[in-house]
């Protein structure tokens, strides 16, 4: 572009609330054939809600503690969501959030725990008062040997809602299963519509699991074959190669930490809204409000500006 072209896309950017970083940026927005959006805060809100707490194995006769013979406590919907919450009070992740959020509006006051670990794009281990607790997905749950099996009904009934379904596990036991709820931004449909009405392809890739990812997507109006789901954050850079491997220009849609990497990547990294520090550093455009429909705005300002002024 032009330095004029660049001065007035930037300035009508600004005006509408979408931040260009730098001249050619303007052409490769232009250029776009392809848009990835992340799943959580961007498509959705990410403001997660627990929805459900339940049993999985309820210990019929209270049970005995394998260690000591200690009279374990019942095994009901206070003690997992206790134990999970007790678990996540360490993490920032939204998740942890709502889990512990909701155990506080249940009138629980879950305690501290002991030791913490965050183990990323899986969840959380801890030892908490109810003992070494997991809370995450089947890949936490297996790779410390604890078989998620007997929860897989209960799991697809809530991932199918598109809810994030997540294991609980105490003392290497699956005792139970916490849900929560996001929800799809009003304009994600309407943005997903008009990009494909101008014949741009729209993908969304994720670390949620398949189901959910899949129930948000027909939410929005993306093709199930469009949803790459179970991306590790380490990996989402190689999802949106892999999108791009065809010559595909690729504009990734990212608003959280773990996008940083899948935003150099793409052709156009684009930051949304209420995104991190890091995000908005590796973006070539930011847009300032959390509505996915900017992306359209960002389009229709480089074609515009980049029409009118050679
Ligand atoms: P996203 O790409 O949606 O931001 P993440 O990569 O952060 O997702 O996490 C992927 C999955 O790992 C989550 O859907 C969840 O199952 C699990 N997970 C991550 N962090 C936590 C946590 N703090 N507690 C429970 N589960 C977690
Ligand atoms: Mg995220």
């Amino acid at each position: 572009a032009t330095p004029a072209a660049t001065m007035v896309g930037t300035s009508i950017g600004a005006q509408n609330g979408v931040l260009f970083k730098g001249g050619d940026v303007l052409e490769r927005v232009r250029d776009t054939d392809t848009v990835v959006f992340d799943k959580t805060g961007t498509l959705t809100t990410g403001e997660m809600q627990l929805t459900d707490v339940e049993v999985v194995r309820p210990a019929t006769d209270g049970g005995t503690a394998a260690d000591g013979g200690e009279l374990r406590p019942e095994t009901d919907e206070s003690f997992v969501l206790d134990a999970a919450a007790s678990a996540e009070r360490g993490s920032e992740h939204p998740l942890a959030e709502a889990i512990v959020a909701g155990a506080r509006g249940r009138d629980l006051d879950p305690a501290e725990a002991e030791t913490f670990e965050n183990v990323p794009g899986q969840g959380v281990q801890a030892t908490t008062e109810h003992g070494e607790v997991l809370v995450g997905n089947r890949r936490l749950l297996e790779s410390n040997g604890v078989d998620p099996s007997p929860a897989t009904e209960t799991m697809e009934r809530l991932e199918s809602e598109g809810k994030t379904a997540m294991l609980v596990a105490v003392d290497g036991e699956l005792v139970g299963v916490v849900a929560t709820a996001d929800t799809v931004k009003e304009s994600a449909k309407a943005a997903v519509s008009a990009l494909r009405e101008r014949d741009l392809s729209v993908h969304m890739i994720t670390g949620d699991n398949e189901r959910t990812a899949e129930a948000v997507a027909e939410q929005v109006g993306i093709d199930p074959g469009n949803v790459r789901a179970e991306v590790l954050p380490e990996d989402k850079a190689d999802a949106i190669e892999a999108i791009q491997a065809d010559g595909e220009r690729a504009m990734m849609v990212g608003d959280g930490v773990n996008d940083a990497p899948a935003l150099a990547a793409a052709f156009v990294g684009c930051a949304i809204g209420s995104g991190t520090d890091v995000a908005i550093e590796a973006a070539d455009v930011t847009l300032m409000r959390s509505d996915p429909e900017d992306v359209l705005k960002a389009i229709r300002v480089s074609e515009g500006t980049l029409a009118k002024i050679k």
